[in-house]
């Protein structure tokens, strides 16, 4: 058996990939270790969405190839999405890459150790997709208080400028004893809060005869406490029963992640994207009537081929006008085998640059009005992680704030534990975190 070190990158749906290969790793015997120094094999999990990604793959891949030269590393094994776009790109040009794994041979991964242990230099390949409809032993990487269900793999939407259907395929659901099994594991295991995942959560069931809504009301029902988010949702398929759901639900998240990408209507013509300026502004006003209180989180792109400076104002007046919560901005990735890739007028990168430069001032700008209209209000405080930066201090979030992609509540340690949700008086605002005190330690 070996000591093994994983590098995950990318997106929440690839860290459930992750934590899947961890869980067949641990039940092979294998030990994993977090120093890469310590790794007899090193597994490093890719992202190939767009070109930032796929260059943070690549180097992390060269960093881990270098640890065979100074640390206990005999293999390193790359999978992933880097690794099912350019199987064959990475096995030619890194000749130190000793195993490879795409997306869909998860389950392959203890064989592949094994034969890459005997001196091979292996490849795995299946035509078919990994089968997500069995209850995994997945090892978590979120700390023991928060975890990713993933309810579906793939899309069947074909946004111009997306290469993830080509990775990851149709849209498939996973069936619902599945995913109610996992929930109900995890629950038991003492977690504090699901997010819901999937490259569309809000097409979950189409293919099966069941639907979003179904599916949370099922996993709100298991248990009154814990927080439920649904994360990655598409504007077009946000239902009045989902939002009526969400309203309704205790414990169902206040929280809608919409990733809107434009706001103009041709350039979302170009991208094969539904809506426009107005639609989209109306969307925004429903969802925040619907539920109130909300917390809206979106990302868009700019610099997408054909985007005039009069769409990119459209984009600057719909973030200073509608205000979101949380915005992400990504600049345009030509992305080969996408279908804007031969796209005329693609915009040259320095105003890309300049564009997202301008957008992430303002949201900046706007997110810290925001947080600053919380201080002196009392917030239910989920408590995760010990700060790096001092042992009196803790992490946590408020339902506003999902994990990894938005900001964090700090807060003084006293004799408070981790994975207890605590009422919190906000006494400073930053763009992304919240500073604040604890005012009620029995809060939820
Ligand atoms: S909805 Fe569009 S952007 Fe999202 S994964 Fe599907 S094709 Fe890609």
């Amino acid at each position: 058996m070996s000591k093994i070190g994983v590098v995950s990158l990318g997106c929440a749906k690839n860290l459930v990939d992750t934590e899947i290969v961890l869980g067949y790793l641990v039940k092979a015997g294998h030990e994993i270790v977090s120093d890469p120094l310590m790794a007899e094999v090193i597994i490093v999990n890719t992202c190939g969405f767009i070109e930032d990604a796929k260059e943070e793959s690549i180097n992390a891949i060269l960093e881990m190839a270098s640890m065979k030269e100074v640390g206990l590393c005999k293999s390193l094994i790359v999978m992933g999405c880097l690794s099912q776009r350019y199987r064959e790109e990475l096995w030619e040009e890194i000749p130190e890459i000793d195993g490879l794994v795409g997306t869909n041979e998860l389950d392959l991964i203890n064989q592949l150790i094994e034969e890459v242990g005997q001196g091979e230099r292996v490849q795995k390949h299946r035509d078919g997709f990994f089968d997500y409809n069995q209850v995994h032993t997945r090892l978590f990487t979120t700390g023991s208080h928060f975890a990713y269900l993933k309810v579906a793999e793939g899309c069947n939407h074909r946004c111009a400028f997306c290469v993830i259907p080509l990775i990851r395929g149709k849209f498939r659901s996973r069936r619902p004893e599945f995913i109610i099994e996992e929930a109900q594991a995890l629950l038991e295991k003492g977690v504090q809060e699901i997010a819901v995942i999937a490259q569309d959560t809000t097409a979950y069931g189409r293919d099966l005869g069941t639907s979003v809504v179904e599916l949370l009301s099922e996993l709100a029902k298991l248990r009154p406490q814990p927080w439920i988010r649904l994360l990655y949702t598409y504007p077009t398929s946000i239902s009045d029963e989902l939002l009526e759901l969400i309203r309704e639900t205790p414990n169902l998240v206040k929280y809608v992640d919409l990733p809107l990408q434009h706001v103009s209507g041709s350039v979302l013509r170009k991208m094969k994207r539904p809506g426009d300026y107005q639609s989209t502004v109306e969307l925004i006003e429903k969802i925040r009537v619907e539920i109130p209180g909300v917390t809206i989180r979106s990302s868009f792109i700019v610099g997408f081929p054909g985007e005039t400076e009069e769409d990119f104002q459209a984009l600057l007046r719909f973030l200073e006008t509608m205000r979101l919560n949380h915005v992400g901005i990504f600049k345009y990735s030509q992305e080969e085998n996408s279908s804007a890739f031969d796209l005329e007028d693609q915009i040259p990168e320095e105003v890309k640059e300049a564009r997202y430069q301008e957008a992430m001032a303002l949201q900046q700008r706007i997110s810290l009005q925001l947080n600053q209209e919380l201080v002196g209000q009392e917030l239910e405080v989920l408590l995760e992680f010990p700060s790096e930066e001092s042992d009196l201090v803790l992490i946590g979030r408020h339902q506003g704030q999902a994990p990894d992609v938005d900001g964090v509540v700090y807060v003084g340690r006293g004799d408070l534990q981790l994975g207890q949700r605590v009422k919190v008086r906000i006494t400073e605002a930053h763009p992304y975190d919240l500073v604040g005190e604890v005012v009620d330690h029995e809060s939820a």
